[in-house]
């Protein structure tokens, strides 16, 4: 059984007419860099939201969506185990300090004073933020406060990290850059990725799959030189 599996799913919005995902089949193996890509309103925002219990959005649900095997309706996903990074870079950012929003997962999960040391240091290493850990947020650019939001992420150590169109509202450099550190994280922890994007350029250097959709419906999804092939 495929690590994560989307089986005929049907979702309709409260009063919509015509349901933003039908018949959605889709499996995706660990550590596999999976692109979610097509136009604006093809469903994208919804199937990720639909993959993470707590943001779940309103509406008509019919098929199955397991991860591990575990049916996501069952699954409790408060513990950071699915992680989840949004388009807009300010809205995530709720601390006033960068160590405090980095600290602020790992403080609610009661984590001991010298593990979170130990992880914030390992992690502001990583994403090269050494000069970033003393500044006050909304000092930060769009692109450092999307580096955060993602570092505050990866603390909780989730085991998939699913991303809605990260890099629309960076600059050039600080969206490759994001990119870059995504594939970086992909590939040298084996880290699953899920990202929501509707720029051709960008999905063709990251995704190990790309999932090409259209109105709710997934058109074709493979190898991103094979699925590009069928544009
Ligand atoms: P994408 O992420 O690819 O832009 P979305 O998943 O946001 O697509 O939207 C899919 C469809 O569902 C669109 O037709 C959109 O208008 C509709 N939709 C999205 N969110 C809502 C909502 N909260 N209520 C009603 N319809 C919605
Ligand atoms: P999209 O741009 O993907 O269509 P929206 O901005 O329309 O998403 O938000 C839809 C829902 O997703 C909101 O009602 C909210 O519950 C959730 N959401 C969006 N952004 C955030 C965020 N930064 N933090 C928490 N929840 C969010």
């Amino acid at each position: 059984m495929a690590y994560i599996q989307l089986k005929n799913i049907k979702f309709t919005y409260p009063d919509m007419l015509t349901p933003a995902l039908k018949d959605v089949s889709l499996d995706i193996e660990r550590g596999q860099f999976v692109v979610l890509f097509g136009p604006s309103g093809c469903g994208k925002s919804t199937l990720l939201k639909l993959l993470k219990k707590d943001i779940q959005p309103h509406g008509i649900f019919e098929g199955e969506c397991s991860f591990n095997g575990v049916s996501v309706k069952d699954r409790n996903d408060s513990n950071g185990e699915i992680g989840f990074v949004f388009q807009d870079p300010e809205n995530q950012v709720v601390a006033d300090e960068v160590l405090h929003e980095l600290v602020f997962g790992l403080e609610n999960i009661g984590l001991p004073t010298s593990e979170m040391r130990n992880r914030v240091a390992e992690m502001v290493h990583f994403i090269g933020a050494e000069s970033l850990l003393t500044r006050k947020t909304h000092e930060l650019s769009g692109g450092q406060k999307q580096q955060l939001n993602l570092a505050s992420i990866l603390l909780m150590q989730p085991n998939v990290l699913l991303l809605d169109e990260p890099t629309a509202q960076l600059d050039p450099v600080s969206a490759r850059e994001f990119l870059d550190m995504l594939v970086r994280l992909n590939e040298e922890f084996g880290m699953t990725i899920i990202m929501a994007e509707h720029r051709l350029e960008e999905v063709m250097t990251v995704a190990d799959k790309v999932v090409m959709m259209e109105k709710g419906s997934i058109l074709a999804a493979g190898k991103p030189e094979d699925v590009i092939r069928e544009l």
